[in-house]
């Protein structure tokens, strides 16, 4: 693939989402709290370099509607189950970024007063201004739709200049690289082009989202300490997806 050169972000708000699956580390369920940790530490540089972060974490290391649903569950109920898992994570990830000693937020998409703010939209960039990193939890509330959507929807309304997608691998590959020797990293990609190869990296509606909003998705790996930093600084590997141009 062609080598572009990306400028680095600077003092930009941004929001990173962070699936279930990362944070369960080589483990096949659950939470790896050392995972956690590493992952706050490089939330927590990127914040002390001077941005304004937010995050949506995802729930499917421990419930997904889906998987529920095919095994006879009803498929909405599975859901708010699922959306129940993020808040789970959510509260796991607040405490590790708290141990870094950044102020944070957990706001819910399903009221939840006890352990979470409600989420209102104009608090939670109020928050961020103050120096605060939000976590936003219970995915967009409904069922049907993924975190993946809820960290596209989030993102863009607060305005984020860039959604960055933490994944398992350092970016987008034309085939699964875990299986594929073959397979090759893009450094860019359109919208359209995700969507017309079919190439996962999100669910169709997310990258609709983003597409509908000019908000553009970064693809990196997640498991490599500091990457998300580097990332935010325009070195290491990623796949920037964006408009043409
Ligand atoms: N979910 C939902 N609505 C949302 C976000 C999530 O119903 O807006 C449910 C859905 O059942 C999903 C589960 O929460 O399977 C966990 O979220 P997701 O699978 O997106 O987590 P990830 O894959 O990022 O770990």
């Amino acid at each position: 693939m062609t080598d572009t050169t990306v400028a680095p972000f600077s003092g930009e708000r941004v929001l990173l989402k962070v699936s279930g699956e990362a944070l369960m580390g080589e483990g096949q369920y659950g939470v790896d709290a050392p995972t956690v940790d590493r992952i706050a530490a490089d939330i927590a540089r990127v914040y002390r370099d001077g941005h304004q972060v937010c995050l949506v974490v995802g729930g499917g290391n421990i419930f997904r509607g889906l998987t529920a649903a095919a095994r006879g569950m009803d498929r909405a109920q599975g859901d708010y189950a699922g959306m129940l898992a993020t808040v789970i994570n959510a509260l796991m990830v607040q405490n590790a970024l708290e141990r870094e000693n950044v102020p944070t937020r957990v706001m819910s998409a399903i009221a939840m007063s006890a352990i979470a703010e409600p989420y209102i939209r104009r608090r939670a960039v109020r928050h961020m201004e103050k120096g605060r990193v939000v976590i936003f939890a219970a995915g967009t509330g409904n069922p049907f739709f993924t975190t993946d959507t809820a960290a596209a929807l989030r993102a863009a309304e607060m305005e984020c200049t860039c959604l960055f997608k933490g994944t398992q691998v350092d970016g987008v590959y034309s085939a699964d690289p875990r299986k594929d020797p073959a397979a090759e990293r893009y450094e860019r990609l359109t919208y359209l082009e995700v969507l017309s190869r079919d190439l996962n990296v999100m669910d169709a509606a997310a990258i609709s989202l983003a597409r509908e909003n000019h908000l553009p998705i970064v693809v990196f790996n997640i498991h490599e300490a500091g990457a998300f930093s580097r990332v935010m600084r325009g070195e290491g590997k990623f796949t920037r997806i964006e408009v043409a141009g």
